[in-house]
Formats: C-alpha cells, sequence, structure tokens
C-alpha cells in the first residue's frame, strides 16, 4: 500500500517519521508532500532517512492508495483521487452530514476519527480527547500572557499579589486540562458542567465544582452533554454570572456534539467583568460560548480580552502530531496488516467511524451500516 502524507492547513502533521517508518517496516510505501512535517518541526530529511519518498501535491492525490489527513480534503482534490482511494481524517459528518456525499465516488472508502466511538477500549485512538487536552493547555497559557496580572498568589516585599481566580465552564477533557494547568499556576479555580460526572473529576484536580441542582440526567448520552430545561438554563446562567464577575479569566469548552455551542456569557456578562480580564473561548468554531466571540481572533471588548480559538492543539505543534500519530498507529492496530487493510466491521469501532465505504454513504443509514456487520458464524456441531 502506499499512504499518502500531505501538508496541512495547520502547523500539525499527520504522521510523523516514526509512524511512516513503521509502515515501512511493514512492507508499506510512504510519500509525503515537500514541507509536510516542517512546521511541526519534522523535517523533510527525517522523512527521507526512514525511507519515504518526496512527492508533489498533486502526485499524492493521484497516487497514494491511503491518505491520512488531519482535515479533510477539499472536493476539487477529491477529483484527483484513484479508485478505491482510503481516507482516514476528522469529517465532523455530525456536524454537516452532507460531507459524505463528496467521498460517494469512485469506490472511495472515509473514516472518520471523530466517529470513534468515546469507550475505554477507544481511548489510545481518540484523536478528539488528545487534541481536546492540548487546548486546555494552551487555552490558560493564552489567558496568562495576555492577562495584566499574577497567576499566582505571592508575597513580595512591596506586599501580597492575590492569586487570579479562574473560572472554567466545561469540565470535558479540554476544561480538566485547563484546570490542572491553571493550579499548577497558582490560581484560585472554579469550574462548571452540567455533566453530573464532572462534579468528582474536577474536585479530584483541587479545583472547586460550582453547582446548579436539577441538571437533566445524562447517564444514557454515551459520555457527552444532553440539553437542558429552560428553567435550568436560568438558574446556571444567574449563579454563572455571578462567579463570571468575580473572575480574571474565563476559559470555555461547552460544546454539544452536532448543535451550536450553548451561550454562556452574555454582553452584561462581559461588561461586569474587571478591565483586562481575559475570556478564552475553544467553543468558537461551532458558535462559541461568548455572545461576543469571533472566530480565530483575538478581540477586546468592554476592556476584556476575548479569545475565539477552536484550533489551539495546532499552536504545540510537534506535540499534537506526536499524539495524533499515536492515535492512528493505535486504531491501525485494528485493520492493518502487512497484506493491507482488512475492516472487520463486526468490531465497532471500525464499524462507528466508517462514514463511506467503497463509494457508498454509510453514515446515517443503519440498513447500509449494518449490512456491513458479518453474519455471526454458526458452529456446527455433531449429530448425536
Ligand atoms: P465536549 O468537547 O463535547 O464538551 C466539553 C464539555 O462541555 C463537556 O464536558 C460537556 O458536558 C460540557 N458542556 C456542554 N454544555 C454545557 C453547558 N451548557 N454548560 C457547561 N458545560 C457544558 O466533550 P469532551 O470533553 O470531548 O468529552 C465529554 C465527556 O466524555 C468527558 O466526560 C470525557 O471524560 C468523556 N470521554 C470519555 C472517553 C472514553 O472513555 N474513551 C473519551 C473521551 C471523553
Amino acid at each position: 500500500m502506499l499512504f499518502g502524507i500531505l501538508r496541512e492547513n495547520d502547523h500539525r502533521v499527520s504522521v510523523t517519521p516514526e509512524l511512516a517508518k513503521k509502515f515501512i517496516s511493514e512492507g508499506h510505501e510512504v510519500c509525503f508532500e515537500i514541507g509536510a512535517g516542517t512546521t511541526a518541526y519534522f523535517n523533510d530529511s527525517s522523512y527521507t532517512a526512514v525511507g519515504a519518498t518526496e512527492k508533489s501535491r498533486e502526485d499524492i492525490l493521484k497516487t497514494a492508495n491511503v491518505l491520512i489527513t488531519l482535515a479533510p480534503i477539499s472536493k476539487e482534490e477529491v477529483e484527483l483521487l484513484s479508485e478505491g482511494t482510503l481516507l482516514f481524517s476528522s469529517f465532523e459528518p455530525f456536524q454537516d452530514a452532507s460531507i459524505c456525499e463528496l467521498y460517494a465516488t469512485k469506490g472511495i472508502s472515509a473514516f472518520s476519527f471523530d466517529m470513534i466511538p468515546r469507550t475505554t477500549i477507544a481511548q489510545s485512538m481518540d484523536v478528539l480527547s488528545s487534541m481536546a487536552s492540548i487546548a486546555g493547555y494552551k487555552a490558560v497559557l493564552k489567558a496568562t500572557e495576555l492577562l495584566p496580572r499574577y497567576m499566582p498568589m505571592l508575597s513580595t516585599a512591596a506586599g501580597t499579589v492575590p492569586p487570579s481566580k479562574v473560572l472554567i465552564l466545561g469540565a470535558g477533557v479540554a476544561g480538566l486540562q485547563a484546570i490542572a494547568t491553571a493550579k499548577r499556576l497558582g490560581a484560585q479555580v472554579e469550574a462548571f458542567d452540567t455533566r453530573a460526572a464532572s462534579k468528582e473529576e474536577v474536585q479530584s484536580l483541587g479545583a472547586k465544582f460550582v453547582e446548579v441542582a436539577g441538571a437533566n440526567d445524562d447517564t444514557n448520552a454515551g459520555g457527552y452533554a444532553v440539553e437542558q430545561s429552560e428553567e435550568y438554563k436560568k438558574k446556571q446562567a444567574e449563579l454563572i454570572n455571578q462567579k463570571i464577575e468575580k473572575a480574571d479569566v474565563v476559559i470555555t469548552t461547552a460544546q454539544l456534539r452536532g448543535r451550536p455551542a450553548p451561550t454562556l456569557i452574555s454582553e452584561e456578562a462581559v461588561k461586569s467583568m474587571k478591565p483586562g480580564s481575559v475570556i478564552v473561548d475553544i467553543a468558537s468554531s461551532t458558535g462559541g460560548n461568548c455572545a461576543l466571540t469571533e472566530d480565530a481572533k483575538v478581540v477586546k471588548k468592554h476592556d476584556v480580552f476575548i479569545v475565539g480559538n477552536s484550533n489551539l492543539a495546532a499552536d504545540i505543534s510537534e506535540q499534537a502530531s506526536v499524539l495524533f500519530s499515536k492515535n492512528v498507529q493505535n486504531y491501525f492496530k485494528l485493520m492493518l496488516t502487512k497484506e493491507g487493510f482488512n475492516f472487520d466491521f463486526s468490531d465497532e469501532i471500525i464499524l462507528q467511524s466508517c462514514i463511506v465505504y467503497k463509494g457508498e454513504v454509510i453514515y446515517g443509514n443503519e440498513a447500509k451500516q449494518q449490512a456491513l456487520v458479518p453474519a455471526p458464524q454458526v458452529e456446527e456441531t455433531a449429530e448425536a
């Protein structure tokens, strides 16, 4: 099989030289676009050193059997692919299912990393978690950089400096890493999440959990948040507004899969904050948690910095690439052999992540999905 590595639109690369080396050691070939890893500090020579070949982007698109990318390739580039190409990327079909149609051609198969179930067994392949954790860490560092105040409490000869108050809204993977990072910097940290399970996790990191009673039960939502009642949202907003007013930094990470992010910070709440305070909104790409967020921008409104950035993992490009590659390597253990790919659709991880198979859209079509699952083997028993 010929694996292709393309230059991405951000600073990460999907396959490190170490993973390329592994593919080659298993008898496959690897080609890379010139400069594919440069911004993640893997230069071209580190790929050629492990036996990968440099090619033009067009050449890779036309000849590779397997393309692994962080972001999906464009419609125009799909035209160049050869029959039966295997695409692995984060297609986010839950945001816009029509993306699948782009790949339902020429016998192409597309597997989406963000559709891998969030189960314990799949944790080592969970690209969403790896990237969210980096984003949570970087969000705190961004805030620290902009904040005109210290994070830790300090006793100086000129007087005592109080610690900054950091409020984390959304204590999932990104939020928990933000809590840990802010704690390490010595800030006073509080966090809020609608998922009941997050309380214990927040407290185990030494932060205070902001409690709003009466949330809808989310036990069967596969680890994701569920929509809450209007009354609950009102109570939640009131308490959160009080916390926002006192905070020096607010990091927001609250997302609802497949839907716009909930607005948790109104313009009024921003106005109530102390001048120079900072909001980092990681949910900006899906609408943002702050009413004044502008995606992919840092703005200053009512004397408060508002960072809208859902792509913070790309700022820690080397580590993010290493972790992404490790996730890919672990995922491929389920399906890649020396002879090529073998998709066993009785495996939930493979089944759920396959969105297009041999030119047919599978995502959202339960009948087609089930048709991929092999019939269970009936064991023959000797007649008595
Ligand atoms: P996410 O990115 O979808 O959302 C981030 C957080 O925002 C979530 O914790 C969510 O509950 C919260 N949120 C949503 N609406 C909110 C609101 N109105 N107010 C406050 N918070 C709100 O979620 P995620 O971080 O990717 O993961 C969600 C959960 O799934 C986490 O508990 C995580 O531990 C779990 N998970 C499990 C596995 C696994 O077992 N393999 C892997 C990854 C994640």
